[in-house]
C-alpha cells in the first residue's frame, strides 16, 4: 500500500483500523508506524504540505489525534526522546532555512556592489581620456606657438608644416571630445539603469523567519500576504516549536534530576536500613553485596539523565 492510502485510510478510520473488531489492541507510543513528531508537535511533512518545500508524505502512518491526547497524560511523556528527537529534526529545517536568509542577503549586496564597479570603470576612462586629451591641447598649443615663432622668421614653408600638424592634433582632440560624450552617455544610461536596480534593491529585504525576498515599505495588504503565507507561517511555527521544545525539555530534565535524587536518597535510606539488619542477621559477606548494589545503582543514574 502507498503511504497516500495507507494515510488516507488513517485519516478515514483512524489508527486502528488494523486491529480486529473486539480485540482492539492497544497502540503503543513508541509502535513503529507512529510518527513521534506529531506526538510532541506536528508532523514536519504535514507542515509543508503544498508549499514550494513539499517534503512528500510522512513515512510513518500514524497521525493520530487521540493518541496524542494520551501521550500529553502519560508519565512516559519526555522519557521516550520523542522530544529530542523532533527538536533536532526542526532545528535541522530552521538551520537550512536560516543559510538560505543568508545567501539572499548576500546576493542583493553583489547585485549593488556590482553596480559600485561599473561606476569605477566609467570614471577611470573619463579621466584616461582627460590625459590624453590634455596631452593633445599641449601638443596643440606647442605647433600653434612654433608657427608662430616660423611665420615671424619668415619661415612659411616650416610655419604651415606646424600648423598642419596641429590641425590633424585638433582632429584627434576632437575625437577624444567625441569619445568622451559616448562615455558619458553611457554611464549616464548605467546610472539610470543603476538606480533603478539599486532603488528595486533598497526596496527588497529578505525575511529573516522563511528567506524569502521581500519588498520594503510594500502595502500592508501584500505584507499580511506574505505573514500569512504557508510557508512563512510553517517556519514560523518551528521557530516557536523550537523554543517550546527546548524549555520542555529542559523541564523534563530538571524534573528528572529531582526525582532521581529523591530516589537516590530514598535507595541511600534503604540501604542503611538493609546492612543494618543484615549487619544484625548475618555479619560476614555482606560487603560484596552492598558493593554490587552500589554499582547498579550508579548505573541506574546515569541511564536516568540521558
Ligand atoms: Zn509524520
Ligand atoms: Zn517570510
Amino acid at each position: 500500500m502507498t503511504d497516500y492510502m495507507a494515510q488516507m485510510l488513517n485519516e478515514l478510520m483512524g489508527s486502528q483500523r488494523d486491529a480486529m473488531p473486539g480485540e482492539q489492541k492497544e497502540l503503543e507510543f513508541s509502535d513503529p508506524s507512529v510518527c513521534t513528531d506529531f506526538l510532541v508537535g506536528f508532523c514536519v511533512h504535514d507542515l509543508f504540505r503544498n508549499t514550494k518545500n513539499d517534503l512528500g508524505f510522512c513515512q510513518y502512518t500514524i497521525h493520530d489525534e487521540s493518541l496524542k491526547r494520551k501521550y500529553e497524560k502519560s508519565d512516559k511523556r519526555g522519557r521516550l526522546g520523542f522530544e529530542r528527537r523532533f527538536l533536532e529534526r526542526i532545528q535541522r529545517i530552521n538551520d537550512d532555512c536560516q543559510r538560505k536568509v543568508l545567501r539572499n542577503m548576500d546576493r542583493l549586496n553583489v547585485t549593488q556592489g556590482e553596480n559600485k564597479v561599473s561606476e569605477e570603470v566609467f570614471a577611470k576612462k573619463l579621466e584616461e581620456l582627460n590625459v590624453r586629451r590634455e596631452a593633445i591641447s599641449n601638443k596643440i598649443d606647442g605647433l600653434m606657438n612654433e608657427a608662430q615663432i616660423h611665420g615671424e622668421l619668415g619661415k612659411v614653408e616650416a610655419a604651415q608644416a606646424a600648423v598642419d600638424k596641429a590641425d590633424r592634433a585638433k582632429q584627434e582632440r576632437d575625437e577624444l571630445d567625441n569619445e568622451e560624450t559616448k562615455i558619458k552617455n553611457e554611464r549616464a544610461r548605467a546610472l539610470s539603469m543603476e538606480e533603478s536596480v539599486t532603488m528595486g534593491n533598497r526596496q527588497m529585504q529578505v525575511c529573516q523567519v522563511c528567506g524569502c525576498f521581500m519588498l520594503q515599505n510594500d502595502a500592508q495588504q501584500r505584507i499580511d500576504d506574505h505573514i500569512t503565507g504557508k510557508l512563512h507561517i510553517a517556519y514560523q511555527t518551528i521557530l516557536d516549536n523550537i523554543e517550546r521544545l527546548a524549555k520542555e525539555i529542559d523541564d523534563f530534565r530538571s524534573k528528572r534530576r529531582g526525582s532521581s535524587e529523591r530516589e537516590e536518597r530514598r535507595r541511600d535510606d534503604r540501604r542503611r536500613s538493609r546492612s543494618r539488619s543484615r549487619d544484625r542477621s548475618h555479619r560476614h559477606g555482606s560487603s560484596s553485596r552492598s558493593h554490587g548494589h552500589h554499582y547498579h545503582h550508579r548505573s541506574d543514574r546515569r541511564s536516568h539523565r540521558h
